[in-house]
Formats: structure tokens, sequence, C-alpha cells
């Protein structure tokens, strides 16, 4: 085609498409930030599943950004619309603010703030049209009216011949067609693909010629040095509706938005070659792709494998809400996988804000980051040890709002509630029981009558007789006001005026002598008071169930 016949082309396919190219150049001009700044964007679907690639791709985004004085922003990629789910934005929004996730600009509750908006790309549909009307005039693209059937039949004499599928060179029914042709579908009413026009060739061409596949070498933020194919195929890069795809729309938007780094799934890589060819044809220089490892996990088996959305739920970005991780443990779970130096940067900083951890992609694993939920549960310890009480009180709170209301009842008391959760938590060597907001509201239970149950059995060593008249015993020195020595001296001798030995250690040397031992005799008694066998210290326990509470545990217990 000539130059005319182009231009021509171009303003029959984008009639109402003004501004060019160098128009948006000027709109959303390189942005004036310190040398070095990185510029990051978290790009999801809102497809209503939020799950915890998003929130690592995230961590890693704000990171880089922030740690280098730049900016981090939320670009909603709402162009698969048939992935749409009504509310995900917002679910999106909610979910990563949940974390500690907070943008700098970009869509949010509100809509959106920014300079270099708008950041949904359904609302950008004039500025991918300017792009591809570019490349028309350029002759690097071409409208496309080949049908399914036509593609199916071309694919079908590939798969025959033992070819690279796809459409590009030879098998691209309408690359060569003549501006005729072309008017003629038009005014058909037929519908069409934008393709690119790409230069490379499929590996038959370098075979028959005994020559390598040429590659090109791109540095990858996390991987270092890659060498990839080049691209060959002329994918569509506007679909039918005049919607772009997924590569045409992130080359487009990461360059307007002046994106420095684009951190992105592994999963993309296999189509890095389609998005170097598009910049290089656009004339644009590439951000720095970062792309990140699968999020794996041991099977039972111990075997590796990708986290799945069917099988499991950990995968969800919900789950953690439900489940009421706090956001600083999470937080602190993803550093340790995010980047292998992080647990001795901690083990040296144990009280530094996270946010002073050097952050670096290339410590970033680039062979499937294992994910463990045990480990996440572990550092979930540690963290919640070092809130205070009052702290843990707000965000058991506002999880329960959220995520569990038949909790509401657990926070009527301030007072109360702070003292169950600082119990056993100081001292030398503090008690590490709390770990998520559900496990807690089950770990103290026993604390709140309603949810109060006697979950575990006595010990078999002591009798349904002897159990009711420990606990009478128990009832009738029962003082509230006893120290803790005092108190357990009483249990001492209950133990011992019942036939029970005083020493665990007599019992075991000499079983026959005595029915049990000290420990069965207190188990009985914790379990009175508890339902369970396993709590923190009894006599701490008392003094923040109260002495009424005590006495009508045992009493109850006794008649039952
Ligand atoms: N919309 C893409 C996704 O949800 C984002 C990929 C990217 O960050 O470039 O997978």
């Amino acid at each position: 085609m000539t130059e005319e016949e182009r231009i021509e082309l171009a303003d029959l396919l984008f009639p109402g498409i003004d501004k060019t190219p160098d128009d948006y150049e000027k709109i959303y001009p390189e942005r004036d930030l310190p040398k070095g700044a990185v510029v990051t964007r978290l790009g999801p679907s809102p497809t209503g599943f939020i799950h915890l690639g998003n929130l690592y791709g995230a961590f890693v985004d704000e990171r880089l950004a922030h740690q280098s004085g730049g900016k981090f922003y939320l670009r909603i990629e709402d162009t698969d619309d048939k992935r749409f789910v009504e509310g995900a934005t917002e679910l999106i929004i909610k979910s990563l603010g949940f974390f500690g996730i907070d943008f700098d600009e970009g869509a949010n509750a509100d809509g959106e703030s920014g300079e270099y908006g708008p950041y949904t790309q359904s609302l950008r549909g004039d500025i991918y049209k300017a792009y591809a009307k570019k490349l028309i005039l350029d002759g690097t693209a071409y409208p496309c009216f080949m049908t399914e059937d036509e593609i199916a039949a071309v694919r079908a004499q590939q798969d025959g011949s033992k070819l690279t599928p796809g459409i590009y060179g030879e098998y691209s029914k309408c690359r060569e067609w003549t501006l005729d042709q072309i008017k003629e579908a038009l005014s058909e009413g037929r519908p069409y693909v934008v393709r690119l026009r790409s230069s490379g060739n499929p590996p038959e061409i370098y075979q028959a010629k005994g020559e390598d596949q040429p590659k090109i070498k791109v540095i990858d933020g996390i991987r270092g040095m890659l060498e990839v194919p080049e691209n060959f195929q002329d994918v569509v890069i506007l679909k039918t509706t005049g919607i772009p795809t997924y590569h045409f729309a992130h080359v487009v938007d990461d360059h307007l938005m002046r994106t420095t780094h684009v951190i992105r799934g592994e999963e993309w890589l296999s189509s890095l070659p389609i998005h170097l060819e598009l910049f290089y044809k656009l004339g644009l220089r590439r951000p720095v792709y970062c792309h990140t490892a699968q999020l794996m996990k041991l099977d039972e088996n111990g075997n590796k494998r990708k986290l799945s959305k069917r099988e499991d739920p950990e995968l969800s970005l919900a789950f953690y809400m439900d489940q009421g991780y706090h956001p600083d443990a999470v937080r602190e779970y993803l550093l340790t996988v995010l980047n292998s130096n992080y647990e001795e940067w901690r083990a040296k900083n144990p009280d530094a804000p996270a946010t002073d951890f050097p952050f670096k992609t290339k410590k970033m694993s680039s062979s499937g980051t294992l994910f463990d939920l045990n480990k996440l549960n572990d550092i979930s310890k540690d963290v919640l040890l070092k809130k205070p009480a009052s702290e843990l009180y707000d965000f058991l709170r506002s999880w329960s709002e959220t995520q569990a209301p038949e909790y509401a009842e657990v926070f009527s008391d301030r007072e109360y509630l702070e003292k169950i959760l600082d119990l056993g938590r100081s001292g030398k060597k503090p008690r590490k029981d709390l770990v998520y907001a559900r496990q807690i509201m089950e770990f103290i239970s026993y604390f709140f009558d309603d949810m109060f149950k006697r979950e575990d059995e006595i010990p078999e060593e002591v009798s349904r007789e002897d159990a009711k008249e420990i606990l009478k015993r128990y009832l009738d020195t029962y003082d509230h006001s006893d120290d803790q020595q005092v108190w357990f001296e009483k249990i001492r001798t209950i133990t011992g005026d019942m036939g029970y030995a005083v020493r665990p250690k007599d019992f075991k040397n000499e079983p026959d002598k005595y029915k049990g031992h000290v420990g069965h005799v207190s188990t009985v008694i914790r379990i009175a008071l508890m339902g369970r066998t396993d709590s923190p210290d009894m006599w701490e326990i008392q003094q923040i169930l109260g002495e009424e509470r005590v006495r009508a545990r045992i009493e109850s217990c006794m008649n039952q």
C-alpha cells in the first residue's frame, strides 16, 4: 500500500480519532521524579477473585516504588469483558487496603486520582485507537477479516503439516490485502480485528536455511539476562469490538503512565517477545520487566506443586481476611518469601519497621516460590506477640465487624478481653498462643460463658466419684485471694488426701501405690474451669475469670 492509501485506510478504520501519539506524549509527560525513582503499577483484572499473587506482586511494586522515591499506582485491566464481575474493583481496593497496600494514584474507592489517567482500561478506548491508527499509518498493523472457521482451517492445516500454529506470514489471509479489498469487506460490514504485522519469521524458515532462530537479549529485573526468540505472530491488538488485547493495552498504558518497572507473573514470560516487538514498532522505550516466580506449595507427599484456585483456599486473599490474619504478619511473611536475605536482616533488626529493609528484585526467586501456611502461622505468632493488647483488641474487633459478627459480644468489655489477650505473654518465655483472629476466638472461647464448652474428658486415672470429690474439696477450700503458691498448696493437699501422688515422679516409680498424680487432679479442675486439658496458667486464668465464674463452673461440673 502507498502512503496515501495507508492514510485513507487509517481514517476509514478510525474516523473519529484525531489525537496522535504525539499529542498523548504531551498530555502525559515524563514524570518529574528524582533520578532512579521507580514507577510501578498493579494491573489486576476485575474477575472477582483477588489472589495471593496479586498481593505478592503488589508488595514488590510498593517496595520498589517507595524505597526509591517513585510512584505506585493501580490500574484496572478490564479489557476482558467475559471475566468482568460487578463490584470486583471495590473488592480489589478493599482487599489490598486491608493488607496495608496504599497506592499513590490510580483507581480508588471514589473513582480515581492522578495525572496519568484514566486508570481503567475500558475508559481508554480512544488512546489505544490512536496508537493502533499510528501502526496502520506505518503499515505495521492491518485489519484482518478472517472468520473463526478460516482460522480453525489454518490451524488444522498447520497441525497436519507439523508447522508452528498461528496467524503469521502466508497463513494470514488478509496480510497483503489491497485497500480495495479492505474497503469492500468494510462495506459489507464484515467484522475484523486489527493485527500487528510482525517482522519476525517462524522457526521453520530458519530451519530450512540451517540457521538458528534469532534471539533477543533482554534483562529481566529478577531473572537477569534472558534470551527470548523473536516474535513472528501477527497477534491481535484490537479485537472485533475495538477493545485492545492485554498485549497492546499494557504496552500503551505502561508507556503513557510512565511505568519504569513491570512486575508480573511468570505466565507472561512466553508473550514477552510480542511485547518487545510492540514497543519496538511503536518506537517506545520499554520498561524493565520483572517476572515473578509461580507460587507453589508442598503437597501431602512433599511434592512441589502450583497453588490452585480450586484446591487451595489459601490462594485467595479472602481466606486471610476471613481467618483474620494480621496484615503485618502477612506482610512480614511475604517479605521472607520475597527476598532470600530478609530473615537474616530481621534477626539482626528485630524491631525495625519492615520498610527499612532494602528490597532487591535480584534477591527474588525465579523458580517457584514456596508458600507455606505453617511458616506464616509461626511468623504471625511472633508478630502478634509484639502487639500490645489494646492494639490486638482493635484489630480483632474490626475483623469481627466485617468478617465474624457472631463474636460481637466478646468485645463488650475491653478491659476483660485485653487481660485475656495478655495472658502469659510477659516474662522470659512468653507464650505464643495467638495466631489469627478465628484461631484466637476459639482459643479464648472458654472465657465467655456463651462459648464455653467442655471439650476434653477427665483423665482415665480419675474415677467419676473422685472427680466430683476433687471438685467439691477444691470449691470448699477455694479462696480467690490466695496467691499462686497457697493456691497450689491446696491442690497438693487434696491430691495427697485422696490417694494421689503429690509428685508425678512417685506415681511413675510406684504406680500401684497411687491412683494417679497431682497432674491428673489439676486436670480435673482445669476441665471444670476451661473445658480443656491444655491452657495457659490456671491460677492466672482464674484471676481473669473472677471468683463468681470460677465457683459457678466448678459447681456446674460437679453436678453433671
Ligand atoms: N491484568 C493482568 C493480570 O491480571 C496483569 C498482568 C500485568 O501485571 O501486566 O494478570
